[in-house]
């Protein structure tokens, strides 16, 4: 799948370049202007990485870490420090950053940084629970209080998207986007097969969800009314 990245920089400029930049490296990019719209959209989506400026209006880059690192466990932040002072940086990483650069820097350098991010496996090594799914995304495992759930790789995939989205109805063509990619010759059918197999397995194992279909939209993960 590919990595969300959230970008928060008020300097449009340097936030579009940022984005082509990350683009570029197979990443999906996502702008945020300052710190509110950065928690409208961290609250709508779901980003393995976040890259904040620490020099935003209103909400600092700091005060946004804090947020962003109590709300998303997972999530990996890398910090932009206007210069290289060691308060910054140590304020950073109390935070709860990830990792820190100081501007200026080379793109190379924040592309570098992302890999090696992605080495130590900081990203998505998280374990979430909702709706009482246990979600470990570093091993690709989901289970309920009655045991694991034995699933392949795309049905983890479709099942976390769901739990990820409680409360929404995921229309299909967004589920087949997210977990099949953007591919034009998948037919679309194959998201209703799926749907079918891990609503099977979360039967098996006496799952406190379920899959309902939105007839005509799509899915969406419910509570079981015991
Ligand atoms: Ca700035």
């Amino acid at each position: 799948m590919t990595l969300r990245i959230l970008t928060v920089e008020d300097e449009r400029e340097m936030a579009d370049l940022l984005a082509r930049g990350l683009r570029q490296e197979g990443y999906s990019v996502d702008i945020a202007g300052d710190g509110v719209e950065a928690m409208a959209r961290a609250a709508a989506a779901e980003y393995d990485i976040a890259i904040l400026d620490v020099m935003l209006p209103g909400m600092s880059g700091f005060e946004l870490c804090r947020w962003l690192r109590r709300q998303h466990a997972g999530l990996a932040i890398i910090l932009l420090t206007a210069r290289n002072a060691v308060d910054d940086r140590v304020s950073g990483l109390d935070a709860g950053a990830d990792d820190y650069l100081t501007k200026p820097f080379e793109f190379v350098e924040l592309a570098a940084r992302l890999r090696a991010l992605r080495r130590r496996d900081a990203i998505g090594s998280t374990r979430l629970d909702v709706g009482g799914l246990h979600i470990d995304t570093a091993k690709h495992r989901i289970s309920t209080d009655g045991g694991e759930l034995q699933l392949s790789r795309t049905e983890f995939d479709l099942l976390r998207l769901l739990a990820s989205h409680i409360g929404r109805v995921m229309p299909r063509s967004e589920i087949l986007d997210e977990v099949w990619g953007s591919a034009s010759f998948i037919d679309p059918n194959i998201v209703d097969q799926y749907v079918s197999y891990v609503r099977r397995k979360l039967d098996a194992v006496g799952a406190p969800v379920r899959i309902a279909t939105a007839r005509g939209v799509g899915y969406e993960l419910i509570a079981v009314e015991r």
